[in-house]
């Protein structure tokens, strides 16, 4: 298995409570700690008038290293209203494991809902979030222009307001994380610019995808995330089995050698990021003693 050298990462976007993972959950969390992760984000998706948000909660809830989002997928935007918003925010409000608002975006590939629908659900869902100071995760795909373009309206004011105003307020700061990066260079810059963190999975470490590294090329260190975006995009050299959180060691092994830095560094990183990202402070300390292990 690749090493990162005792260094611990983090899958900053998985879906362990999917059926995928019914029959072993207990072992996948096991064989991502021993791997060297040190936390998972477990991003609740489906319908938000059935269980499915529930379980993803549930199981933040019973794993110590296990953090939930929730929000409405755009592929699921047709069933976004006020009883679906009420019931995403009781969750919040039922677990202090709960750190963001997401999935949210546009899906222009799949098109499972209709396009002003994902629009109208995207904005009507940063709004929620920011009033509840929660970070978004956001999912864009073929969507690249619509997304840019509504988190410039919605965030840059902002971004100005704390530039002026000195607020250290994080969720005005840095207003979330773009999962499963796969636009051009220039999307990345735009959202860089709006203060996102840029998270990378599997699907970076594929031959083809050199689209994906020239977008990475622009990324620096400080912005960067891995995840495994698990059961999918499992990375290079496992693809064919089901993806799990022990295998993001793989995708940032390969965006070390990518970046040319150690894969300690890469690993050290990545995990900072995370953690002051969602000031996470109990999980500083279990990082701390390996980063000053490597050093
Ligand atoms: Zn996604
Ligand atoms: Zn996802």
């Amino acid at each position: 298995m690749t090493e990162t050298n005792g260094s611990l990462v983090i899958d900053s976007h998985c879906h362990i409570d999917g059926e995928q993972f019914d029959a072993d959950r207990d072992e996948v969390v096991q064989r991502a700690k021993d791997a060297g992760v040190a936390a998972m984000l477990n991003v609740g998706t489906g319908d938000p008038h059935s269980d499915d948000f529930r379980r993803a909660v549930a199981v933040a809830e019973k794993y110590e290293n296990v953090f939930a989002s929730v929000g409405v997928h755009p592929h699921d935007a047709k069933l976004y209203d006020d009883k679906a918003e009420n019931h995403l925010l009781d969750l919040i409000k039922s677990s202090e494991k709960v750190i963001a608002w997401g999935e949210i975006g546009l899906d222009f590939y799949y098109d499972h809902s209709p396009r002003d629908v994902q629009i109208e659900v995207f904005r009507r869902q940063i709004k929620k979030a920011r009033e509840l100071k929660l970070p978004i995760i956001i999912h864009s795909r073929d969507a690249d222009d619509e997304t840019v373009a509504i988190l410039t309206d919605e965030f840059s004011l902002s971004a100005k307001g704390f530039a002026a105003s000195g607020d250290a307020d994080r969720s005005v700061r840095s207003p979330g994380i773009m999962h499963c990066f796969g636009g051009t260079p220039a999307m990345a810059e735009s959202l860089l610019q709006l203060g996102f963190l840029i998270s990378f999975a599997g699907n970076v470490t594929f031959k083809k995808a050199e689209n994906l590294r020239d977008a990475a090329r622009v990324v620096p260190l400080d912005c960067l995330l891995v995840e495994t975006d698990c059961p999918f995009l499992t990375p290079v050299p496992l693809r064919g089995k089901r993806n799990e959180p022990s295998f993001v060691v793989h995708t940032a092994q390969f965006l070390a050698d990518f970046y040319g830095v150690e894969p300690e560094t890469l690993a050290a990183a990545t995990t900072k990021n995370f953690l002051d990202f969602f000031g996470l402070k109990i999980l500083r300390k279990v990082a701390e003693p390996q980063r000053r292990k490597v050093i």
